[in-house]
């Protein structure tokens, strides 16, 4: 199987503050990307701006119309005004105003641009989507033209902000195609879907083969509730025993889930189970459950003179 999957180098994903860091919009159409092109995906238009950028730029329009008003206000004041000496009051009164607003403007225009932008993103989600889904079937075209380390990349950045099953299993199968290493920058957690699927359980068990320390929680979480159909799949064991080696390296997973691991502990490569025979012996809670009397056993029948396992109290020379 392994010598069907092509040897590549996946893009890295560059961390963003926000998951809309990447996100674009186009000036003259109107159009969302993650696409990282100069010109617009839609019209061909040089005009996409960062959304932040845009919701700034919106902001500071509309706080130039305040000032704006203000100004018209101040002059009409003057020119309706029946003497000098009131003409002078309001002129005062508007300059002082014009520099109080100033001031405060100059204060606000950072929060001022944060709630633009959730107002943005509340009136647009649907063009942002629209958008989204646009760029992950360019992603896709380009799977189909035989670029699918670029189709990959693509699809995993609109993940960032559309995250759905579907969009999960696409990004799995593509990685399926991929032999994967452990200096990749590769993710786990997102990719976990809600429902059962056979990819997902594949992919937790390469991890769990090649980058032990991605397992954690959520696809611990994920193997125990499907167990029994991962064990009728073809790999299944394999992926079961190779998730309960990646488990046993922290003790908080081996004392959440001792009986899981109690199904698998006797098909642990031995350098897994000295490991977890050793942090039972030495939890005392631990040595009252179930798993301890089966470690025990196991450790009669499969390493009876291990001088590495040497049981709790035992008098070690
Ligand atoms: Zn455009």
């Amino acid at each position: 199987m392994n010598t069907t999957k092509q040897a590549v180098q996946l893009p890295i994903l560059e961390p963003s503050r926000h998951n809309y860091d990447r996100l674009r919009v186009c000036r003259k159409c109107g159009r969302f990307t993650i696409l990282m092109d100069e010109s617009c995906p839609n019209c061909g238009k040089m005009k996409l701006v960062p959304v932040m950028r845009q919701a700034r730029s919106q902001t500071i329009r509309r706080m130039l119309n305040e000032l704006l008003i203000t100004f018209i206000l101040t002059i009409a004041a003057l020119l309706l005004s029946p003497d000098m000496r009131l003409m002078a009051l309001f002129a005062a009164v508007g300059i002082v105003l014009l520099v109080a607003l100033v001031l405060v403007q100059r204060r606000a225009v950072e929060r001022e641009t944060a709630r633009e932008l959730s107002r943005l993103f509340r009136r647009q989600q649907r063009d942002i989507y629209d958008g989204l889904v646009e760029d992950q079937r360019i992603g896709v075209e380009e799977v189909r033209a035989g670029n699918e380390v670029e189709g990959y990349h693509i699809l995993r950045k609109t993940a960032v902000l559309v995250q759905n099953d579907r969009l999960r299993l696409a990004l799995l199968s593509l990685l399926q195609n991929f032999r994967l290493r452990s200096d990749m920058d590769l993710e786990l957690d997102s990719l976990i879907t809600r429902g059962f699927d056979p990819l997902v359980a594949e992919y937790i068990g390469e991890m769990a083969r090649i980058k032990r320390d991605m397992i954690k929680e959520r696809s611990i979480r994920y193997v125990i509730e499907h167990e029994p159909k991962i064990l009728q799949m073809e790999q299944g064991w394999n992926i079961l025993v190779g998730v309960t080696s990646a488990m046993v390296r922290m003790k908080r997973y081996i004392t959440t889930y001792p009986g899981f691991i109690r199904r698998y502990a006797r098909h642990l490569p031995r350098e897994r189970f000295v490991r977890l025979y050793r942090i039972v012996q030495s939890d005392s809670g631990l040595l009252q459950d179930a798993l301890a009397h089966d470690l025990e056993a196991i450790r009669h029948e499969l390493y009876p003179n291990d001088p590495e396992l040497t049981p709790h109290g035992a008098i070690q020379s």
